[in-house]
């Protein structure tokens, strides 16, 4: 488990039950209010009571080109709040600059990530989705913070992968305040070994690559383009396929420590898993009980083995 505090998440107010919507209402997501308020500091935020729009207030959509849509009154076409969002949007980006991750409220002109509704002039939905104002301008400032809807973190691989990114985030803030040096690097690279070959295994080799041309000096120059690579690759999820070669790599660690017997059953329950007969919590904690008899310094190290806190039970989910 990389060594992080509570890490700061921004989230739609509406999200956490606040009674911030157009109509009065709210959209809480018991996921977010129940399960995981205590793992994160939550930080909500609604930009359309932020810029003076009221409670209740008219609805507005997304109006025009898709990629670079207005956001307009549904009643009163003529309210436009296109530049007070997006203005709102740089605002809180350079306020909020020690988040970690970031919940959208999907479908939201203002808070929506993708897919957002966008209307002709003549009030026919286009093909073609946009992305909420407000999101959009904060999104943009942060290129590499981790960022997801509230609908996508009920399937149980999106939400892991969010959290895998969401602790790497905040691993890589605590690393910047010790100061960015050349071994501090290769050690969190090192660390990472194993979740960056369940994400993207290609990526895991370009990176050390990158690092490998590294000088003396290089660490502030290198370091930040090393990190949004490996934002990127951490993207991508995991498969079962992917986590079944990892967890073959990581019992090749024991082999000559476990006895035949120990051996098949580590080698049956990877397969198990594979075929989506048990789900990945299985394999891996009978992996760290091999661990816990047999310690060894470079796998106890490694973040794939926990990469967020064990009581969010999301590996029983994938
Ligand atoms: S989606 Fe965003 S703008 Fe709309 S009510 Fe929720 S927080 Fe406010």
């Amino acid at each position: 488990m990389p060594n992080v505090t509570k890490p700061r998440i921004g989230i739609s107010a509406c999200l956490m039950g606040a009674e911030v919507r157009y109509n009065g209402g709210h959209k809480e997501s018991r996921l977010c209010t129940h399960s995981l308020a205590e793992h994160f500091d939550f930080v909500p935020v609604c930009p359309e009571v932020a810029i003076g729009m009221g409670i209740p207030r008219q609805p507005i959509r997304l109006v025009g080109d898709a990629q670079h849509p207005q956001a307009l009154g549904t009643v009163d076409a003529s309210v436009n709040v296109t530049a007070p969002l997006a203005a709102y949007g740089e605002q809180m980006a350079a306020e909020l600059d020690d988040l970690c991750g970031y919940i959208f409220m999907h479908k939201s002109p203002s808070c929506g990530l993708e897919r957002v509704k966008v209307y002709r002039d003549n009030g026919a939905p286009q093909h073609e989705g946009g992305r909420g104002i407000y999101a959009e301008a904060f999104c943009a400032a942060h290129p590499d913070l981790p960022v997801e809807e509230d609908g996508r973190l009920c399937d149980a691989v999106l939400r892991e992968n969010f959290m895998v990114r969401v602790y790497a985030y905040a691993d890589w803030q605590a690393l910047l305040r010790e100061g960015l040096s050349r071994r501090g690097l290769m050690q969190f690279h090192s660390r990472y070994k194993y979740q960056l070959m369940a994400n993207n295994p290609l990526q895991y080799k370009v990176l050390g690559k990158l690092l490998g041309t590294m000088g003396r000096s290089d660490a502030a120059e290198i370091g930040p383009r090393y990190f949004s690579e490996l934002m990127a690759a951490l993207k991508r999820c995991a498969t079962r396929g992917t986590h079944s070669n990892v967890l073959q790599h990581l019992s090749g660690y024991f082999k000559r420590s476990l006895d035949d017997a120990d051996r098949q059953e580590m080698q049956h329950l990877i397969e198990q898993y594979r075929l989506g007969i048990v789900p990945l919590v299985v394999p891996l904690t009978l992996l760290k009980h091999h661990l816990r008899l047999h310690p060894d310094p470079y796998v106890s190290q490694q973040v794939y083995l926990q990469p967020h806190p064990e009581n969010l039970s999301l590996r029983n989910a994938i």
